[in-house]
């Protein structure tokens, strides 16, 4: 039997039906009670996005799983399909579950950015260390050194708020403390003097830089 959508009059033979209406009545509505605008927050120095694991590195999936907070539409799956940046428009690919059935429709949102920093990038802007790394030793050997430490900081996200030269090495001043100790057991045969040193309080909780002192 051919059924007719009570809404735009098509008939079952044009267009899919989910339970009384054609899905595209059905997407219409939904689409009228999602926001025209939504604001996500993403850092305006390195531009990371701040998705529900936190800032991340901006991708589609952090990019929709931003939008996606902001629509409050729990039945359905939200894809990027485009972000036009001068214009500030997202074209999303939606998905949703009814009773009746699944619905899948385009729809354009506005989307506004707040001008704010990331914790990593407040922190490298303000100085923030947790760790010095004092190498002494020829110039070739530090420079060995260099290379595989900063690639392993780099991988855990870590980094370098202010370096020196000191003549026979260099110190450096890390943000990740617990990163530069694992380092160090990794590569066992370095073998560093550590010491500690207090330079705050959080929480009730003392707060000590850790000095490690390395000779290659
Ligand atoms: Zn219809
Ligand atoms: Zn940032």
């Amino acid at each position: 039997m051919i059924k007719y959508c009570p809404t735009c009059n098509r008939s079952s033979e044009e267009a899919r039906f989910i339970g009384e209406f054609c899905e595209f009545c059905v997407a219409d509505k939904i689409k009228a009670t999602l926001p025209k605008v939504v604001k996500v927050r993403r850092c305006r120095v390195c531009g990371s996005i701040r998705d529900t694991k936190g800032f991340t590195q901006y991708t589609d999936e952090a990019m929709a799983d931003a939008i996606a907070q902001q629509l409050h539409a729990p039945n359905c799956k939200i894809k990027l399909k485009e972000f036009d940046e001068m214009r500030r428009i997202a074209l999303l690919r939606i998905e949703c579950e009814l009773n009746e059935g699944t619905v899948r429709f385009n729809y354009e949102v506005d989307v506004r950015f707040t001008k704010e920093m990331c914790p990593s990038c407040y922190r490298k802007s303000a100085g923030y260390y947790e760790a010095i790394v004092q190498v002494r030793g020829s110039e070739h050997k530090v420079a060995g050194f260099l290379e595989s430490f900063s690639r392993f900081l780099e991988k855990g996200n870590a980094f370098v708020s202010k370096t020196a030269e000191m003549g026979n090495g260099i110190d450096m001043y890390i943000s990740d403390k617990k990163l530069v100790s694992g380092y160090f057991m990794l590569h066992k045969t370095i073998k560093p003097k550590v010491s500690y040193k207090l330079y705050g309080m959080k929480k009730g909780k003392k707060l000590y830089r850790h000095i490690y002192s390395v000779s290659l």
